[in-house]
């Protein structure tokens, strides 16, 4: 096999060619077999107005589904995808089907702005065609109004190529879709960002919210994000949220939205229709036991 085409082959192995490597390409390979297969589907996780109790958007949010392997986390092909380019097949199709996913529960009458994460490599994709074009198309083609539609950036985004993607993130800003900076406080980003980029709101990190019942430093940190966010008038989105404790302490800080797992899953669109038809006109008690529609 070392000869082919009467050509002498030599295989180098690097010994960084190990283990971890091996699996990865093979995940690369099924994540290329997966995007033609179409093995992913969407699932929906609400964001709820803390003043109202009105649940007010979900995010989208990508599964998996290996039929070896079952479902496979998207911390771990998400990073693959970007390398590898297949985020743009993908991506495109993650906005297709929330778009249309969004379309069918308007449909039902039922008010809702979808949140779509979008990575850094799909904010320019490889023929140089800036994200707000696509995203431009797909409102159109499902007929869905920009205000309905927000997507959620990370830091790393608006730290490499900074002029491009500024140009893009204002484009995309341009047409009326409104940008989140996802996983607040866990990147390395100059608080300048937030000045300079069409940043619209504020999504503080799980990591965060997970402490507040026993970490007093980072209680501090998230008064003193929560008064930053105020002064540059951005509201602010907590993730995460699982605990009543947590709900109530946010509330007390004047927190404007939160999301966790204390207010629903991530759903499959059947199972979040089901949510917001059966919990009409939210309101949560927060001196209940339990977060209560009433
Ligand atoms: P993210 O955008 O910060 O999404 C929030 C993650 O936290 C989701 O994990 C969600 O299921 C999880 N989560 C929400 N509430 C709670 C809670 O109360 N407790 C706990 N323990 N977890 C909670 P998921 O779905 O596994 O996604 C992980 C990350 O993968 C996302 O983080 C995002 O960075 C990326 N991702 C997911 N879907 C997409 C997508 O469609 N496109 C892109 N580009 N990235 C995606
Ligand atoms: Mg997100
Ligand atoms: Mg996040
Ligand atoms: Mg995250």
């Amino acid at each position: 096999q070392a000869k082919r085409n009467g050509r002498a082959h030599y295989q180098y192995y690097a010994p960084e060619m190990n283990v971890e490597m091996l699996a990865r390409m093979h995940l690369e390979q099924r994540l290329r077999k997966a995007v033609k297969q179409g093995e992913f589907h969407l699932e929906y996780q609400p964001i709820v107005d803390m003043r109202s109790g009105v649940i007010t958007s979900v995010e989208a949010l990508i599964r998996w589904q290996d039929p070896d392997y079952g479902l496979i986390s998207p911390e771990s092909f998400i990073p693959i995808a970007e390398e590898t380019g297949l985020i743009e097949p993908l991506g495109e199709w993650i906005l297709h089907q929330a778009l249309a996913d969004l379309a069918d529960i308007h449909a039902q009458g039922i008010a809702l702005c979808m949140a779509i994460n979008v990575s850094a490599r799909q904010c320019m994709n490889s023929k140089g065609i800036c994200f707000s074009e696509v995203l431009k198309q797909a409102l159109a083609t499902h007929g869905i109004e920009a205000k309905d539609v927000h997507i959620e950036i990370t830091e790393s985004l608006l730290i490499e190529d900074k002029p491009l993607r500024l140009e893009c993130l204002d484009a995309i800003k341009q047409l009326g879709v409104d940008i989140y900076l996802d996983d607040f406080g866990t990147g390395y980003s100059a608080l300048s960002y937030l000045t300079q980029c069409p940043i619209s709101v504020i999504k503080i990190d799980k990591s965060f919210i997970d402490n507040i019942a026993d970490n007093p430093s980072d209680v501090k940190l998230i008064r003193a994000i929560l008064m930053m966010a105020k002064n540059l008038e951005l509201p602010l989105v907590a993730e995460g949220v699982e605990t009543l404790e947590q709900w109530n302490f946010l509330q007390a800080l004047n927190c404007d939205y939160a999301q966790g797992y204390l207010i629903s899953r991530p759903v499959a669109k059947q199972q979040l229709l089901a949510f917001l038809q059966q919990s009409k006109p939210l309101q949560y008690l927060s001196n209940q036991s339990e977060l209560k529609a009433v």
